[in-house]
């Protein structure tokens, strides 16, 4: 892998124009809020670049009609943070526990393969945390944390 310096905010930008025909067309409510104009990382960028991909993709795919999305990033700590919330239906509780098993999908199409390597990239690679935070009756939140050293 090739450690660079990246900066978060640049990639998820570029990835949010990419993605823009599909929010526009379910007409959902994308917000970016960022607690730095720059968030960087010392990371290797395709496979940071791949989370992000994956974890904005789920979230479009678990939303309908008028829902949000909600981006945030940050510096806490030791550690950049990315964290994205979603309204739309709940992960049921049985469920969440099988989430990050590769091949585990509720989609037609689904591979079942996006959250166990966001999992591998971030934790094996870059010895990072990428978690679940809750998923109820108001909104499903994920994130992940990379460290700054
Ligand atoms: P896939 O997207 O191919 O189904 P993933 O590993 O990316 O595989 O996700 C596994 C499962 O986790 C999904 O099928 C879905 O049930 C659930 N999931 C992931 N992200 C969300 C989300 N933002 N909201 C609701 N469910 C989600
Ligand atoms: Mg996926």
């Amino acid at each position: 892998p090739t450690f660079e310096i990246v900066d978060m905010n640049e990639m998820i930008d570029e990835i949010i124009i990419m993605y823009h025909d599909f929010l526009s067309q379910k007409n959902l409510d994308l917000k970016f809020e960022k607690m730095f104009d720059k968030i960087e990382v010392k990371c290797d960028r395709s496979r940071v670049k791949q989370v992000l991909i994956n974890l904005i993709k789920n979230a479009i795919e678990a939303t309908n009609d008028g829902d949000y999305i909600k981006i945030k990033t940050g510096y806490e700590n030791n550690y950049a943070f990315f964290e994205i919330e979603n309204n739309g239906d709940p992960i049921p509780e049985d469920v969440q526990q099988k989430i990050f098993s590769p091949f585990f999908t509720t989609k037609v199409q689904g591979t079942g393969l996006g959250l166990p390597i966001c999992k591998k990239i971030i934790e094996e690679e870059h010895k990072g945390k990428l978690y679940l935070v809750k998923s109820d009756e108001q909104s499903t939140v994920f994130r992940f944390e990379i460290p700054l050293n």
